[in-house]
């Protein structure tokens, strides 16, 4: 049966190869909705191709210039209000929730009460309001399937929820652009650098996010959601091969590890394709005996800053993570934009934290306020 399926960030790192995998399997899924930002160019290909019902892009002036060449009968609409419709489309059974920040949360809430399930990569959406949208998807009965390497790992070791029996969760880290570096060393380095990531190909902001392990921050609190399961049982090691995509250990010492070569694809298919396996056209072999040999060590929180921030913020819990999300995310895009030095980056969401008043068990609005007042501080901040 054809799995009926909308992308929000289609023209993206994970959005394309969310299309490759559809691609690769014909008869398995269909496209049905999409979105994408402002990269017409692939997004009028990926039209073509794929002949979606409905399609959104970011703003008016986009969907003005591509309105004429739309196929017959597609829908067009913009903004986030075009996100929502986009991934409430009464077609879709499944919402791959593939943008970048803190845009995807409405479209997640909305697409959860109407009744989708989702294979979200938006870890932005969980670490800003992780307990709001998991008690909704419980209540409406959907799933939120990982798409994170670490997550889907994870996820596929534990064969279910976590209950008594798991001991921890051990996330791996490769470590990013500037693993073999000293902070003292990390001054001065440029965006060029910072975008060179050893081991994966991901959109600029994560990849900056994986350079100083935010990534990994923001990947405890999305575990802590995503598996119901207390900060003090998430543990993060740095793996620099990317080879164990994440670990469960077990009350009686046994750990089960995920492993594979690093590509996207392999998580990114199971959460489409799931309980069921599919093959992997052009898929890279895990070879062990050409790898070797597999490292691992302790992970330093002074050098890494970013990571001790986010344990602090998820475990103060509230409006908390919100503000190291958005303080984040404008540091990040400072720092593409040249605008700021990398080591500002942490500095930046540190004092954002530090100036906030944590409101506890907030609702969406106070978290989309928290959200919109730390972007502006940071702004100030920032003059
Ligand atoms: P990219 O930057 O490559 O892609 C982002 C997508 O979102 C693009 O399609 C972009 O459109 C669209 N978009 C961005 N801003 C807006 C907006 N305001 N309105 C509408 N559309 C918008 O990101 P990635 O694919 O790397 O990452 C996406 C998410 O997945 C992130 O949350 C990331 O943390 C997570 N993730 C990514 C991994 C990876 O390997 N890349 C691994 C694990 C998680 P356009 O380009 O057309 O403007
Ligand atoms: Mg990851």
């Amino acid at each position: 049966m054809m799995r009926k399926i909308s992308v929000l960030g289609s023209t993206g790192s994970i959005g394309t190869q969310t299309l490759d995998v559809v691609r690769s399997h014909p008869g398995e899924f269909q496209i049905t909705a999409l979105s994408f930002g402002r990269n017409a160019d692939v997004g009028l290909k990926q039209i073509h191709e794929f002949h979606p019902a409905i399609v959104c892009v970011q703003s008016k002036a986009i969907a003005d210039s591509i309105r004429q060449q739309l196929p017959l009968g597609t829908k067009l609409v913009y903004g986030e209000d075009g996100l929502i419709e986009v991934a409430v489309h009464e077609q879709s059974e499944l919402l791959v929730n593939a943008v970048m920040g803190s845009i995807g949360l409405k479209p997640t809430i909305a697409a959860i009460e109407s009744g989708k399930d989702i294979a979200i990569a938006n870890k932005e959406t969980l670490v800003m309001a992780g307990q709001i949208v998991t008690e909704l998807a419980e209540k409406s009965g959907t799933e939120l399937i990982p798409v994170d390497s670490e997550h889907s790992a994870i996820y596929q070791c534990l064969h279910g929820n976590v209950d008594s029996e798991v001991q921890r969760l051990i996330i791996t880290a490769s470590g990013g652009s500037f693993r073999n570096r000293t902070r003292e060393e990390l001054v001065g380095v440029t965006v060029e650098d910072a975008l060179k990531h050893p081991n994966w190909q991901m959109g600029a902001k994560i990849t900056i996010d994986s350079a100083t392990m935010m990534n990994k921050g923001l990947e405890v609190i999305e575990a802590r959601w995503l598996f119901d399961i207390a900060y003090e049982k998430i543990d993060v090691i740095l793996h620099k091969e990317s080879i164990i995509h994440s670990m469960v250990e077990y009350i009686d010492g046994s750990v089960l590890a995920h492993l594979g070569t690093p590509d996207m694809r392999v998580p990114i298919q199971y959460a489409l394709s799931k309980p069921e396996r599919l093959d992997l056209p052009g898929g890279k072999r895990l070879n062990l005996l050409e790898i070797g040999s597999l490292h691992f060590e302790q992970l330093d929180t002074d050098r890494f800053r970013c990571l001790a921030l986010a344990y602090e913020a998820g475990k103060t819990g509230g409006t908390a993570p919100a503000v190291l999300n958005a303080a984040n995310e404008v540091a990040v895009a400072a720092f593409l934009q040249g605008e700021i030095s990398f080591l500002k980056i942490d500095e930046l969401v540190e004092e954002a934290l530090t100036a906030h008043q944590t409101v506890q068990s907030p609702s969406l609005e106070e978290i989309i306020a928290a959200d919109e007042e730390t972007r502006e501080k940071v702004r100030s901040y920032l003059k």
